[in-house]
């Protein structure tokens, strides 16, 4: 397998399953996606994490469209989520623009739907009609499940007005969590590691990015950066929701748990963030040069 990024052939990973790049540092798995495969959709547990990541996500989500309306040409108004899952960005998003989302579970995409959010089941690009256009394409913890990530690059592309944006979130291969992770595999311990790869879900990821690879990457499909930062995978709002629904704990070790997790929120802050988030602009048609980026 050759690097999506460099194309340098990768070198054996962590587990059967996980390679990495010596060259660009970019790190695939060879997991496969299982959408819509089980009868009743996502397992309740995934549902039930899902809760509990709602109110970091939307703190998020805010923070991302404070980004985006800075950069948005003006006039711009449609907007595309692609992977809307609970459709928590299409409406932080429909004050601001007119919203579409797509998504492919359809046991999430129609309970979205039936709440009155613009939701088209399927796959991007294939949801959309062969004349449909956005001035933003936002991708939220998306990319990284997409095996074909060129493809899909090169249809944002396609699909972006001139000056269009592609807004993208993704988990950070120099994140502080996914670093421990990969110090606990080599240990033997590899729950941490599988689970930040979301293996045995429907959709687990297949690629892990940090923000330089990833430029590169998008770059080379004809995009330049606008704005490269990242986003809290703590933050205080919301945490005590979001511990009780992870695992099977209750009364004091919950509580203990919460305030562990409270008091390693400012600790945390001094390492990189396990989220990537960034905004790139479609170039002039003929005007980008593939791949030229600052060494770090
Ligand atoms: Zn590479």
């Amino acid at each position: 397998m050759r690097c999506v990024v460099c194309s340098t052939l990768q070198l054996q990973g962590l587990t059967d399953w996980h390679t990495s790049c010596s060259a660009c540092g970019y790190e695939g798995a060879a997991l496969s996606v299982k959408i819509n495969a089980q009868p009743d959709g996502a397992p309740v547990d995934e549902l039930e994490r899902e809760v509990g990541l709602k109110s970091l996500r939307q703190e998020n989500f805010r923070d991302i469209l404070s980004v985006v309306l800075k950069h948005v040409k003006p006039g711009a108004r449609r907007l595309l989520d692609v992977g809307c899952a609970h459709g928590w960005f299409l409406e932080t998003a429909r004050a601001h623009f007119d919203v579409l989302g797509v998504e492919p579970d359809s046991v999430v995409g129609s309970r979205t739907a039936s709440r009155g959010l613009p939701v088209r089941p399927g796959y991007f690009p294939d949801a959309l009609t062969p004349d449909e256009s956005f001035d933003v394409i936002v991708f939220n913890d998306v990319i990284e499940h997409i095996p074909d990530i060129a493809s899909a690059l090169e249809a944002c592309n396609a699909r972006l007005s001139e000056n269009g944006l592609l807004v993208l979130n993704l988990p950070n291969s120099r994140g502080f969590f996914y670093r421990l992770s990969k110090i606990f595999a080599r240990l033997g311990w590899r729950n941490p590691f599988n689970r930040l790869w979301q293996k045995d879900l429907p959709s687990p990821h297949v690629h892990y990015f940090n923000p330089r690879n990833l430029e590169l990457l998008v770059t080379r499909h004809g995009f330049v950066s606008v704005y490269s930062g990242q986003l809290p995978s703590m933050r205080k709002k919301g945490l005590f929701e979001r511990i009780r629904c992870t695992g099977d704990i209750s009364g004091f070790s919950l509580y203990l748990q919460y305030f562990a997790v409270l008091c390693s929120i400012p600790v945390l802050s001094v390492f990189p963030s396990d989220i990537i988030f960034c905004v790139f602009r479609k170039a002039k048609s003929g005007a980008f040069r593939p791949g030229v980026l600052s060494a770090q």
